[in-house]
């Protein structure tokens, strides 16, 4: 089986209890939970089996321990999260409108998160990588663009391929550099799996199937759109593919998209076909959204199984 190997920001969510409670005066908070949009990536790779690994740093506290530990247990390759003594963890605090929405208060990029760099254990892991996923809200800095664009070389330059996840707002396009990061990471991918309008940060049309038929035109190889609720539709270059989601209960939002995410790649690195690779990443997602916390919804390849033949 392949090694996936990511790159990016490991920190820990804390949340308002309740939905409607601002962060102005105090209230209650429930976590820390183990979070990252490429650690929840990585962690339910782990879990489903795959060989995995990740780049990223972490602070010499218990928030990076509490995450270190999650990821082992997982069967994730920790050996390239680099532990800094006199950084803090990154984090994320999160509340909830009654709407659905959702407000963070982030403290990523002068985190320890920030100080990610490509040294030898993570050279090592490269080495003997298949495989190399992007996130695109990791590419928050010059410093992380560095070791995703190091990243992606060393694999493709091994014959291995390249997944992206663009996992970002339109708002976010204005960083420095960031716009020309996306499309460098595009140029080189060859699983795209936005979600819903992310589509169209990359394509000029408005319609999903033409702008899903430029992005293959680049040489992507598959296009995979997550639309929540709605499931999933994977275009490649035999056609278009749909599957809809399963219906459960939301609970938490967060990671649904990177749980997706890593259950399609693995499957697709094992070269099943679009259908259940759709079928089981949709799976995932569905298993994701029930749990409070981002990584408490990521299961085994037995539990999705059972969810699977729940379902039936
Ligand atoms: P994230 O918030 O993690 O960035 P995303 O926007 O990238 O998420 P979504 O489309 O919200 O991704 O979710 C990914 C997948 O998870 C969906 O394609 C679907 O399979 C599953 N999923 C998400 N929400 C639900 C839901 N309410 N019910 C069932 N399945 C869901
Ligand atoms: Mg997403």
């Amino acid at each position: 089986m392949r090694k996936i190997v990511t790159a990016g920001e490991i920190l820990v969510e804390i949340m308002a209890r309740d939905i409607g409670q601002s962060f102005l005066t105090p209230g209650p908070l429930v976590g820390p939970f183990p979070s990252g949009a490429p650690a929840i990536f990585i962690d339910q790779a782990g879990r489903l089996g795959q060989p995995a690994a990740i780049i990223a740093s972490v602070g010499a506290d218990d928030f990076g321990r509490l995450n270190i530990r999650r990821l082992e247990e997982s069967g994730v390759d920790v050996s390239a999260i680099a532990v800094h003594d006199g950084a803090a963890t990154g984090s994320a605090f999160v509340r909830y409108e009654a709407d659905g929405r959702r407000h963070f208060v982030f403290n990523i990029q002068n985190s320890a998160s920030g100080l990610i760099a490509l040294d030898e254990p993570g050279r090592a892991l490269l080495a003997t990588a298949g495989h190399f996923h992007v996130t695109g809200s990791s590419l928050f800095s010059e410093r992380v663009i560095a070791v995703v664009k190091a990243g992606i070389e060393a694999v493709r330059g091994r014959g291995g391929t390249v997944s992206f996840d663009p996992n970002i707002r339109k708002e976010m396009l204005d960083a420095p550099g960031r716009r020309e990061a996306l499309e460098f990471v595009l140029d080189r991918t060859d699983l795209f799996l936005p979600s819903g309008d992310e589509l169209f940060l990359f394509a000029d049309v408005g319609d999903e199937a033409a702008a899903a038929a430029e992005i293959l035109a680049r040489g992507v190889s598959a296009v995979v759109v997550k639309k929540g609720a709605a499931g999933a539709t994977c275009y490649d270059h035999a056609g278009a593919v749909q599957a809809p989601a399963f219906p459960v209960e939301e609970v938490d939002p967060t990671g649904a998209g990177d749980c997706f995410g890593a259950a399609f790649v693995s499957f697709w690195l094992r070269g099943e076909p679009p259908e259940r690779a759709l079928r089981f990443a949709n799976a995932c997602g569905a298993l994701a959204v029930t749990k409070k916390g981002p990584m408490a919804g990521t299961a085994t390849f037995a539990e999705v199984e059972a969810f699977l033949e729940s379902q039936r």
